[in-house]
């Protein structure tokens, strides 16, 4: 177990430098106006806690992918303004992150306001974990906390270098909530535990399919990855999206799996994607060659939705379907509406994946799940079963 900031004693607080490592990687559209602000709020819990212990948040993040050099559209100033707005302290921001003005910053900022430095990845050192920017972004506090679950999968210089200079090292209250609910799905799950796996790609999630198998109940497929199972069992799948190079591997998993892997008995195809007037449900077995499957069909979707209703645990990765185009957002949507109604019924509901929190927004159910993960990526590689260099570098409790 990993130390987190209500481990600190008040002294080790009050009127301390507290070096956040945020992960502030939102959205973004062409004029640089943030689309979607849950990372900036998901963070305020923390900086709230530390404002009321009296410490003073010096806060570090990335955003977007500028390469190691300053890029106007990456700045974090657009999250600044949001982050004054949401918070309601004064947010102070320097345009640098490990210089003298920033160090400078760093000791003048009064006691209940927040200072943002700019964004991580405008330097060089940052992606390579640079042990001497570790060594001067660690200067820039009394103490770390990293709360940049979405971050933590990456050994870079503001995640993990920074630890090695900078002790106490703590995780926030979004880290600890992350790393709560994951970490229980995986160590002490409430049976039934079913799991949802769908989204575009198998190979991504491979790892993550032979990790959950020895853990869950049952293991529901959507999305293309489903195509790629029905290949390895000889189906037709048609114009689907199919990862030739995994239909082996999808073999040898449903061998490994037995019952437990449960693919779509039907399936919502349509000749392309933008032809969505010409959607129809067919059964596994009557994909034509000019179908392509872009949804789980309805069948499919009730009794996916009658398995979460008799779970105690629900994870969900990956949408069921081109969810971004309706109609194939029927099996995403009734999926998320299940998870809804089981989290009201008692049961642990946890979705990871960015695409999936994307959908269960849009369909105004974040609330109602009992955890949405903020990290993609990070989620996928800790359910995996992989150390993440941000939170391994933490303190110990
Ligand atoms: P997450 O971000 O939740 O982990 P992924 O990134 O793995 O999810 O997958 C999301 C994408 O998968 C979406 O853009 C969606 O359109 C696509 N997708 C889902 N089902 C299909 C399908 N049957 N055919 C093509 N694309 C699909
Ligand atoms: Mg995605």
């Amino acid at each position: 177990m990993k130390k987190t900031v209500r481990d600190l004693t008040d002294d080790q607080l009050r009127g301390k430098r507290a070096l956040v490592r945020a992960d502030f990687n939102v959205p973004l559209d062409e004029n640089c106006n943030i689309t979607d602000d849950t990372r900036i709020r998901a963070a305020i819990p923390t900086l709230k806690f530390l404002l009321e212990k009296g410490a003073r948040p010096i806060v570090l993040s990335h955003l977007g992918r500028p390469k190691g050099k300053p890029t106007a559209k990456y700045s974090l100033q657009p999250v600044a303004d949001r982050l004054e707005k949401l918070v309601g302290v004064p947010v102070n921001f320097v345009e640098t992150t490990d210089t003298d003005e920033a160090m400078k910053a760093s000791h003048d900022l009064p006691q209940g306001e927040i200072l943002l430095l700019e964004n991580t990845r405008f330097l060089g050192g940052e992606e390579t974990n640079d042990e001497r920017l570790s060594r001067s972004l660690a200067e820039l506090g009394d103490l770390f906390v990293n709360d940049a679950f979405g971050a933590a999968h990456r050994a870079h210089a503001s995640t993990a270098g920074i630890c090695e200079h900078l002790r106490p090292a703590v995780a926030g209250l979004l880290m600890e909530r992350e790393l709560d609910y994951l970490g229980r799905a995986l160590s002490s799950p409430r049976h039934p535990f079913v799991a949802i796996l769908g989204g575009s790609k198998i190979s991504g999630k491979i790892d993550v399919i032979e990790a959950l198998l020895p853990k869950v109940d049952a293991l529901l497929i959507g999305g293309a990855m489903a195509c790629t199972f029905y290949r390895a069992m000889g189906l037709e799948t048609g114009k689907s999206l199919v990862e030739e190079d995994r239909v082996d591997m999808a073999r040898e998993l449903l061998d490994k799996a037995g019952t437990r892997i449960i693919l779509p008995h039907d399936a919502m195809v349509a000749p392309g994607i933008d032809s969505p007037q010409s959607a129809r449900a067919v059964a596994k077995d009557e994909i034509g060659v000019g179908d392509a499957m872009l949804d789980i069909g309805p069948k499919t979707a009730e009794s996916y939705a009658r398995a979460i209703a008799s779970a105690k645990t629900v994870l969900w990765n990956g949408p069921m379907g081109v969810f971004e185009t309706p109609p194939f957002d029927r099996g995403t949507r009734t999926i998320a509406d299940a998870m809804a109604a089981a989290t009201g019924n008692g049961a642990t509901t946890i979705v990871g994946g960015g695409d999936s929190a994307a959908a269960v927004a849009q369909a105004g159910l974040s609330e109602k799940m009992s955890h949405v993960s903020t990290g993609g990526g990070a989620s996928l590689e800790f359910l995996e079963g992989k150390p993440l260099p941000g939170v391994e570098a933490l303190d110990d409790k």
